[in-house]
């Protein structure tokens, strides 16, 4: 089996010869991620987020980077952890041949005239690159290729550079999700993507950014983080934040999570962890982290708290009435539930 180390990627591979178990592992040569089949060709598309109205989703990137370059310290995406971007400077051909392929796929199975959604799974879209969104625009035509976009980017860059978001809007983006995470995040540390601090505080940049959104014609679904020693307050102001966005109809889907510590390929966190018991223990607080994204009883990250079953009834009454508040607009009733989006730009 020597001869497949040149074979690109990190991997083993074994056989059994003679009773015994032979393995080589590979070299360690780097993937062209150009020569890489669409996720779409491989395995179809099979299922729709609720905020593309039925149209099948497609998992779409231009994979610019397998981690996120603000790293911030709770996050399993962090290029600390999972790496730096790769391939960066033809992201968006990349992108746009997905997008191509979520198109043949879709009418092949569906129909010539069925709708096509593709949900970008870079950590943030296209690095909300000027740059990289021009060359996007060249190269992508919505008009010929109409796919209803959705992708992730936060809320820093969104304030920072609100004309991507209207002419992203004109590609076809019709859904942003992004990490608010927590009100406060001085108070927590580690959020390194809370970086425009001298244009107002985080909940402050957040309406701005929502308000950018809704003026390109963009819904807005929420990530939310607790867990992170935040109080009654904090929760108060954030859930305050997200009815007025709710109220403008921008919102239109919340995502929560319980902070948890990832064992993340050995990298020091803080709390020595074996990971051998299952997160999350039967009984009662089972029924009720399912509403989370991401959540564990025992694996809280340093610093943080484990969920308590006061505290998580709090959120879900909350979140499940802000989400109950009337639409402002007909279609929005239809695409309220919940969790489209991955990560937690
Ligand atoms: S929380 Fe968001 S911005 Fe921060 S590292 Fe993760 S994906 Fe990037």
């Amino acid at each position: 089996m020597g001869h497949l180390t040149t074979t690109p990627g990190h991997w083993i591979a074994g056989t059994i010869m003679d009773d015994q178990v032979h393995t080589v592992c590979s070299s360690g040569m780097p993937l062209d991620y150009n020569g890489m089949p669409s996720p779409a060709e491989m395995f179809g598309i099979t299922t729709s987020f609720d905020v593309f109205g039925g149209a099948p989703t497609a998992h779409v990137f231009s994979d610019i980077g397998r981690g996120c370059i603000y790293d911030c310290i709770f996050c399993s995406e962090r290029i600390s952890v999972v790496g730096p971007p790769r391939q960066f400077k033809i992201s968006p051909h990349r992108l746009c041949g997905q997008l191509a392929a979520a198109r043949r796929v879709v009418k092949a199975d569906y129909g010539e005239n069925f709708p096509v959604s593709a949900f970008i799974e870079d950590s943030t879209l296209l690095g909300w690159n000027s740059a990289l969104v021009a060359q996007f625009e060249k190269v992508f035509d919505p008009l010929e290729n109409p796919v209803r976009l959705g992708g992730q980017a936060t809320i820093d860059q969104i304030v920072n550079n609100p004309a991507l978001a209207r002419r992203l809007g004109r590609m076809g983006l019709e859904y942003l999700f992004i990490g608010v995470e927590t009100p406060r995040p001085e108070l927590v540390g580690g959020l390194h993507k809370n970086i425009a601090t001298k244009k107002g505080s985080w909940m402050e940049r957040g309406d701005k950014a929502v308000e950018i959104l809704s003026e390109a014609g963009i819904k807005v679904g929420v990530s939310l983080l607790f867990g992170m020693g935040e109080g009654a307050a904090e929760r108060q102001q954030l859930f305050s934040a997200l009815e007025s966005w709710r109220k403008t109809g921008s919102l239109i889907t919340i995502s929560m999570n319980w902070a948890v510590q990832h064992p993340l390929r050995n990298t020091v966190q803080g709390n020595e962890y074996t990971y051998l018991d299952w997160a999350v223990s039967p009984g009662p607080m089972l029924s009720l982290l399912r509403n989370f994204g991401e959540s564990s009883e025992i694996y809280p990250i340093a610093g943080g708290t484990s969920p308590d079953e006061a505290s998580v009834k709090d959120i879900l009454q909350a979140t499940t009435e802000i989400m109950a508040m009337p639409p402002a607009h007909p279609m929005q009733k239809q695409e309220a539930d919940h969790v489209p989006g991955r990560g937690v730009a």
